[in-house]
């Protein structure tokens, strides 16, 4: 029999039940972090369970008790994002007074594009973008405009539409055709949504113009103010910088009132992808790394990141009033329109959306439980781990090496074959390197495959797969935690480097 109302109310409190044992268990590390099943799998354990994946056989409902074996498999086969051993990606646990926040969201179902259809998460929403705007600081606290947003990549799209709605007017209308060549600037460590929204505002993917770095992952302003020159003398229209706070690998801060100073010479918009680094802004010892960041036209910064708030929660800021509006609305009169009842609140006809959720209200939930002092713990004890893990890696006697000095809370580090130590980037021969590029998406494949710690790897320029750890809504992880990391990492290592050598073995590598 399938749900009626009444078992469907059963169902949820049971449902609820499972989900706050599941939370409750978030911390217990003897869990995997993740159960490795392969597709084929994966369909064969809920097609035991009676309720297959398919839909081909779903002309009828089917009955609570397979919906709820369904919902303990999908616990049991997702990777655990509230385990302490979760640092593969910049979200990790979500707090579950914004994972009540999101419920209630979702049992309101209220679209937040009129004020009429949303009267509390309207004014809500406008409360939180006031306060992140107050964290920037002058002139966003007496002036800005904002939305929440489906996340960082939204962001950073609407930088780009707003600068070039500023730089060349006529575009709404127009389009790109027949108009000026316009050209946008960001680092070659920035996130690769630059590109897309590069390539769905009708910019182009040539036109957006990557400028080097230095080691630690700051755009270097000479090369760009010397780009923007070039790209002016062949004639092309500057009018973007896309900069970032926390780089996705490195975690690197670009100079922001070089930019400025920059972008305020060349009259281009200053746009900042904080989506990873702006949460530093909440805590009074590590804000310093956004100084300048006020000056910025408009920002991205994503709660859903370092803060831990659930999927998806993401700001985007501008210090310009209006030029959202100017640039994306559409004046629908089936919705928006003076005529209505506040209408002067509406949000929706600023964005390129139609429907939306009320994310903003998790926030806010979240900063009323443990304001912005809570939020500033969480941010210095993220800040505290990577610096206890940059430290052990570099006492590690040559066991790990560090890829770059730290600047926020992501390290990136290499495990070290032992006939390589001391390993050094800079001086390694090409096989070293070519070795370590096997080496650690081995160890990797090892720990998934036990459930322990996810980490995430990649290479960089000429330097060969590294891991990154970050520590992202990190408040229960302990050091303890991570000096044991370390050491399994090591055995790991050596695993993986012993059957290497021994060729009866499937070689590993
Ligand atoms: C995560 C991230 C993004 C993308 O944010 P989403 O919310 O995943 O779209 C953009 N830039 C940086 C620097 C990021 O770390």
């Amino acid at each position: 029999m399938c749900p009626t109302a009444d078992t469907s109310q059963d169902l949820i409190g049971q449902i609820t039940l499972l989900l706050c044992d599941y939370l409750r268990s978030q911390g217990d590390q003897s869990q995997p972090v993740s159960r490795v099943l392969g597709p084929e799998q994966l369909q064969q354990v809920f097609a035991a369970a009676g309720i297959p994946l398919s839909l081909e056989d779903s002309h009828e409902g089917t009955a609570p008790k397979e919906l709820l074996a369904a919902v303990r498999l999908a616990l049991q086969y997702s990777v655990r994002t509230g385990s302490p051993k979760f640092l593969n990606q910049l979200y990790a646990r979500a707090d579950p007074i914004s994972l009540a926040a999101d419920w209630l969201v979702s049992a309101l179902n209220c679209n937040v594009h009129t004020y009429e259809a949303a009267p509390v998460l309207t004014a809500v929403e406008v409360e939180v973008l006031d306060k992140l705007a107050a964290c920037i600081g002058e002139p966003y606290t007496s002036t800005h405009d904002g939305l929440f947003v489906p996340g960082g990549s939204l962001s950073n799209y609407y930088g780009i539409h707003l600068a070039r709605n500023r730089a060349d007017p006529q575009y709404k209308q127009r389009g790109s055709y027949g108009g000026p060549c316009m050209v946008a600037f960001t680092s070659e460590h920035a996130h690769y949504s630059y590109l897309k929204a590069a390539f769905v505002t009708g910019l182009g993917t040539d036109n957006l113009i990557s400028i080097p770095c230095d080691a630690a992952g700051g755009i270097l302003p000479d090369k760009l103010e010397q780009a923007i020159n070039s790209a002016k003398a062949v004639g092309k229209v500057p009018f973007f910088v896309g900069a970032t706070a926390g780089t996705t690998v490195l975690g690197g801060f670009d100079p922001f009132q070089d930019l400025a100073a920059i972008c305020t010479r060349h009259n281009l918009w200053l746009h900042i992808d904080g989506a990873w680094g702006a949460a530093c802004l909440l805590s009074p010892r590590h804000r310093h790394l956004m100084e300048g960041c006020e000056q910025a036209d408009s920002l991205a910064w994503n709660p859903h990141k370092l803060m831990g708030l659930p999927l998806q929660c993401a700001a985007f800021l501008t210090r310009h009033p209006g030029m959202l509006k100017a640039s994306c609305g559409a004046n629908a009169s089936y919705l928006f329109g003076e005529d209505r009842l506040h209408a002067d609140y509406d949000l929706g006809d600023k964005t390129m959306l139609c429907g939306r959720r009320g994310d903003a209200f998790k926030l806010w939930l979240e900063w009323k439980a443990y304001g912005t002092a809570g939020f500033a713990r969480k941010v210095e004890h993220s800040f505290r781990l990577a610096e206890h893990f940059e430290k052990a890696v570099r006492a590690s006697g040559g066991k790990f090496a560090l890829v770059q000095a730290r600047s926020y809370v992501n390290v990136c580090f290499w495990w070290v074959p032992p006939p390589m130590r001391p390993f050094t980037a800079d001086s390694a021969p090409s096989e070293a390197l070519d070795t370590l590029a096997k080496v650690t998406p081995a160890i990797k494949s090892k720990m998934q495959h036990a459930g322990d710690a996810l980490i995430n790897f990649q290479p960089l320029g000429s330097l060969p797969n590294f891991f990154r750890i970050v520590f992202s809504s990190a408040l229960s992880i302990r050091e303890e935690d991570l000096d044991g990391l370390l050491n399994r990492m090591d055995q790991y290592g050596q695993g993986v480097w012993q059957a290497a050598r021994q060729p009866d073995l499937q070689p590993m590598l």
